[in-house]
C-alpha cells in the first residue's frame, strides 16, 4: 500500500483507503497494547492470527444475519471492510466476573454472571476509556435512543451465538468488547475485530487459573506461550467452523435475550 492510501494507524490495525471509497483495508499487525498503551509489545503471527479469527467469526455472524462490515480476506493479514462512521464507544458483553468488572465492583473471578451483563465505554483515549452510564452517554449524544437500544439487542444476540460457537471449540466465553458503526444509510453495522485481543476465552480443559487464560490476559499478566495460545484459538475455530454438522443456533434468542 502507499503512503497516499494510509488513513489512520491505531494500536493493532491500519487503515488503507482503496479505489472505491466505500470500502477501506485493514492491516493487522503484531503490535500488542494493554493497560491504556502503557505497556507494549509484539506477538509474533498475532496480525494473520487475529485476522483469520475475525474472519471467520464475521461470516459466521453474518450467516446468522448479522450484518458486518467485514467483505473478505484479500491477504492472511488483511481485510477488505465496509468504511463505515465509527461510534466512539466499546460495548463489553460479560459472561462471566473478570477484569475491570472484579476490579470496580469486587465480584469475585470467575463468578458466573445470571445473565449476560452488557457495559458501555467511551472510545477515548486520552480519558481512559471510562464506563459510561446510558444517560452520559446520551448527554454526549455518541448515539441516539434507538441506535442504543438496537445496540444492546445485536450485542445480546451476539454474544449467545458466540457463546455458543466457542463452547464447541471447548472454550469459554468470559466478556468481550464490540465496536459498531453507521454506513452511508444510517444502518448499524458490527465493525473493528473479534479476537483474543478483545475476548477473553478460557480453555474448558483446565481449571488451572493461569493455564485456562488463551487471549491478551496471557500479554497483560506476562505468562508465557502467548502466540501459542491465539494460535490454539485460531487451529480450534477453524476446526469447528468445517465441522460436518453445522451449528444449531434455533435455542439463541436475541431480540428477548439469551436462552
Ligand atoms: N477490551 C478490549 N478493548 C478495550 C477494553 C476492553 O478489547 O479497550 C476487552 C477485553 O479484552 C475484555 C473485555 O473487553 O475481553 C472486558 O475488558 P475489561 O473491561 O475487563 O477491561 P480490562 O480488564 O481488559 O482492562
Amino acid at each position: 500500500m502507499t503512503d497516499s492510501q494510509h488513513l489512520y494507524e491505531g494500536k493493532a490495525k491500519i487503515l488503507y483507503r482503496t479505489e472505491d471509497p466505500e470500502i477501506l483495508l485493514a492491516y493487522f499487525k503484531d503490535d500488542a497494547t494493554a493497560f491504556n498503551a502503557q505497556k507494549r509489545g509484539t506477538i509474533s503471527g498475532k496480525g494473520e492470527i487475529n485476522c483469520g479469527i475475525s474472519s471467520q467469526l464475521f461470516s459466521l455472524l453474518a450467516a446468522q444475519g448479522i450484518q458486518t462490515h467485514y467483505l473478505d480476506r484479500p491477504t492472511p493479514n488483511s481485510m477488505r471492510i465496509r468504511a463505515l462512521q465509527i461510534l466512539p464507544v466499546e460495548v463489553i458483553l460479560r459472561n462471566i466476573a473478570a477484569g475491570s468488572l472484579c476490579k470496580q465492583t469486587g465480584l469475585p473471578l470467575g463468578m458466573k454472571l445470571d445473565q449476560p451483563l452488557v457495559e458501555y465505554c467511551y472510545k477515548n483515549d486520552a480519558l481512559g476509556d471510562p464506563l459510561l452510564t446510558r444517560d452520559r452517554l446520551l448527554l454526549l449524544e455518541l448515539a441516539t435512543p434507538d441506535q442504543l437500544e438496537e445496540i444492546r439487542r445485536l450485542s445480546l444476540q451476539i454474544n449467545s451465538y458466540l457463546s455458543k460457537f466457542f463452547a464447541s471449540c471447548g472454550l469459554t466465553l468470559v466478556d468481550f468488547k464490540l465496536e459498531f458503526g453507521l454506513d452511508k444509510q444510517q444502518q448499524l453495522l458490527l465493525a473493528d475485530e473479534i479476537s483474543p485481543d478483545t475476548c477473553r476465552l478460557w480453555d474448558n480443559s483446565t481449571t488451572d487459573p493461569n493455564q485456562r487464560v488463551m487471549d491478551k490476559d496471557r500479554f497483560r499478566q506476562d505468562l508465557p506461550n502467548v502466540e501459542a495460545a491465539y494460535q490454539q484459538v485460531l487451529q480450534r475455530v477453524l476446526a469447528t467452523t468445517r465441522c460436518a454438522a453445522p451449528l444449531d443456533f434455533s435455542d439463541t434468542v436475541g431480540d428477548a435475550g439469551v436462552k
